[in-house]
């Protein structure tokens, strides 16, 4: 057997059992224990996340929130692999990230999470349908298969119309419509997006909202979005707010936070008011 046979039989066993461990029912997806990330610039170190605990279900749609330069990016960044963390673990499925294989790590960006972004950072040049099917070409799919894929997906974001048009030529919101068929396209079992809706309009960013959650329930996705917008982290499963780097207490503390904001307002508007 070749070595690359052995780490080919070593991955489908991993997702094999991960796999199986999802449907027999077993809760978790994804848990982090103590996850800190520090990074340093020159003399500076700058805590980006402090020892972040987190347990996320499968089938939940967890929302996190908080001001920027909370971590929110950096946490996500971690839960999908794109980065590692200074210490802690990521769990995916009960899995340890930690210590896995450079083509392990690749293996599980591309089949089990799916990313959208603020930007949609797709390839202008390329049709909707091409920039879709870029996550399979990447992973030597036949062209043919890859683009009736893509297809088939933005018929489910509601854009077949669209397929065979340039991407720099698509509105903002159907832009990002394209991004969500690039990000499922794999058929991954976690959704991260990060900001999905900060760059459109109300109306847009509701539209892509709902479009997320439909396909969430529709796939049986786990999705975790980090968002300014209070209004749609509502309407998840679970809100986490992340503060400094750390998780305050979780939906809760978001009601609490806001209304808190009410009081000061409508105390610093008494106070204004008594002064005259
Ligand atoms: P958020 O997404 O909530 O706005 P980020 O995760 O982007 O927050 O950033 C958290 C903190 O980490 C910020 O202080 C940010 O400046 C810092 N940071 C993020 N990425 C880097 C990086 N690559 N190098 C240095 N500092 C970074
Ligand atoms: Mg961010």
């Amino acid at each position: 057997m070749k070595a690359q046979d052995t780490t080919e039989a070593v991955l489908a066993d991993r997702w094999q059992a991960a796999q199986t461990s999802l449907e027999s029912g077993s809760g978790e997806l994804v848990k982090t224990v103590g996850l800190r990330k520090v990074f340093s610039s020159g003399n500076t170190q700058v805590t980006a996340l402090a020892g972040v605990n987190l347990s996320v279900a499968r089938g939940e749609m967890v929302a996190i929130v908080g001001p920027s330069g909370s971590g929110k990016s950096t946490l996500l960044h971690l839960l999908g692999a794109l980065d590692t963390p200074t210490s802690g673990t990521v769990y995916f499925a009960g899995n340890s990230l930690e210590g896995i294989s450079e083509a392990e790590l690749a293996e599980f960006r591309s089949r089990a999470v799916g990313f959208v972004w603020q930007r949609h950072h797709l390839l202008p040049d390329f049709t909707a349908a091409e920039n879709a099917a870029m996550p399979l070409l990447a992973r030597g799919v036949a062209l043919r298969e890859a683009l009736g894929a893509a297809h088939s997906w933005l018929e489910e974001v509601g854009l077949a119309g669209r397929a065979q048009h340039r991407a720099g030529e698509l509105s903002g919101g159907e832009q990002q419509r394209v991004a969500i068929a690039r990000a499922l396209v794999n058929g991954p079992l976690l959704l991260l997006a990060d900001e999905p809706t900060g760059d459109l309009d109300e109306g847009n960013a509701d539209t892509i909202f709902e479009l997320m959650q439909r396909l969430h329930r529709s796939h049986r996705l786990t999705s975790i979005l980090a968002t300014h917008n209070l209004q749609l982290a509502r309407r998840c499963n679970r809100t986490l707010v992340l503060e400094r780097g750390l998780l305050a207490l979780g939906e809760e503390s978001l009601a609490e936070r806001e209304s808190a904001t009410t009081r000061a307002a409508s105390g610093r508007a008494k106070a204004q008011e008594e002064r005259g």
